[in-house]
């Protein structure tokens, strides 16, 4: 069966079609600028060049039907007809309490990816939109919606209730949600995978270092916690996110800047981060050459950076009350070789050893940890979409 998997934001639609007898990704591509002047798709077929198509986009239906003209190009595509996906895998953001794992889109569901838009505003009628398109140009194939936080459903009320007033968790729904939760579960069955072990035997901590980034604690293959609350603003410290912070400091920023929320809002999401501390860019690339030249505030924000993912892992190894696998993962996490050393050095007394020729040779899905390390430490290259792409064939296989 092949499987198109959907990751729809506000302006944009990536996408990838997967051949799952093989576990093969026959094309993959992204749609940009969706009603925006210099709309385009950019496809990528297995083994054939790769196509840009400049074309006025009015909405995700204009967006999906070029994606599914691509697909099936007699020149460009790579299945003969619509006929051959035999269902769609959609990734939505937030599921908040309503889903503990992926479901088959019907009525209902829709009407509770709706309900929860309050809680991702930015990210939930993106999705929604995405499958709309979808079933409005393929009315009769399914669909299936595979949430990111619905990994992180498994937390127990100690881990994911803030200390607020209880009345705010019961009526708003305010607690930590966590989001990557495809990535995690993922990496962390892969990495049980690869030692050979069940997961059920293993106390993983996953650390998903992208422009987004988060920690969690994975025992027993459940996600115990994680450190991404409400939103994913809470936690580590990112491109653009300012990560953990004191909570008083957003009144202080409106009273002494005469700031709205708004604009402290965007500071916190859209400025700060490696992006704010270095006062320089959000990427990973930019910041360790620009440390490595002398520049004192690149240099800070990546020791922020590691140093914070330390500590995470310091922390849900006491959650968990102990350790024996640190699973690296996402574009800093497979790629960053001074990131890792930075984060695992200085737990040795964990049981951490890291191999620093392994570490510095571009490790993919396997041990950067010496033979005699207590902790396994693991470098796993994340497949989201596959993730996605296996929930949505088991579903429709029911
Ligand atoms: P997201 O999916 O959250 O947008 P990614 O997982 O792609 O993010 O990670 C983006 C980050 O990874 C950037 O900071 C980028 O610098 C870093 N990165 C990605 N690839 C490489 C690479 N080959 N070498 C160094 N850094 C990389």
């Amino acid at each position: 069966m092949n499987i198109l998997v959907i990751n729809a934001g506000s302006s944009s639609l990536k996408y990838q079609l997967i051949d799952m007898d093989a576990e093969k990704v026959l094309a993959k591509g992204l749609v940009e600028r969706i009603g925006i002047e210099g709309a385009n798709l950019q496809h990528r077929p297995a083994g054939k060049e790769e196509v840009r198509i400049e074309t006025p986009m009015k909405d995700h239906v204009d967006g999906m039907k070029l994606v599914l003209d691509a697909l099936v190009d007699k020149n460009h595509g790579v299945i003969a007809s619509m006929d051959e996906i035999g269902a769609v895998g959609h990734r939505v953001v937030h599921g908040g309490e309503s889903f503990k794992e992926s479901v088959l889109i019907d009525d209902a569901v829709m009407a509770a990816i709706e309900e929860n838009v309050p809680l991702a505003p930015l990210h939930n009628p993106a999705n929604i939109m995405g499958i709309k398109a979808c079933l409005s140009v393929m009315p009769k194939t399914p669909m299936v919606a595979v949430f990111d936080t619905a990994f992180h459903q498994t937390m127990p009320a100690k881990a994911y209730l803030y200390g607020l007033p209880i009345d705010l968790y019961r009526r708003l729904k305010v607690r930590r949600y966590g989001f990557h939760g495809t990535s995690h579960m993922y990496v962390s069955k892969k990495a049980a995978e690869l030692l050979g072990k069940p997961v059920e035997s293993l106390k993983i901590v996953t650390c998903h270092l992208g422009n987004g980034s988060s920690v969690s604690a994975v025992d027993g293959g459940r996600s115990v916690d994680t450190s991404m609350g409400l939103t994913p603003l809470e936690g580590l410290m990112m491109g653009t996110r300012c990560g953990d912070m004191d909570p008083a400091i957003v009144k202080y920023l409106m009273d002494r800047d005469h700031l709205s929320i708004e604009d402290v809002d965007k500071i916190l999401n859209k400025k700060s981060g490696l992006l704010g501390v270095s006062d320089l860019s959000s990427d990973m690339r930019d910041i360790t050459s620009a440390a490595a030249s002398g520049n004192e505030d690149a240099a800070n924000a990546l020791e922020m950076f590691c140093y914070r993912i330390k500590k995470y892992i310091g922390a849900y190894a006491a959650a968990m009350g102990g350790l024996d696998v640190i699973v690296l993962t996402a574009g800093i996490g497979e790629n960053v070789a001074i990131v890792r050393e930075k984060v695992l050095s200085g737990l040795e007394f964990l049981g951490v050893k890291m191999d620093k020729v392994k570490n510095e040779s571009r490790p993919k899905d396997v041990l950067i940890s010496t033979d005699d390390s207590k902790v396994k430490v693991l470098v796993i290259a994340t497949d989201e979409e596959m993730t996605i792409a296996r929930d949505t064939q088991r579903l429709v296989k029911g």
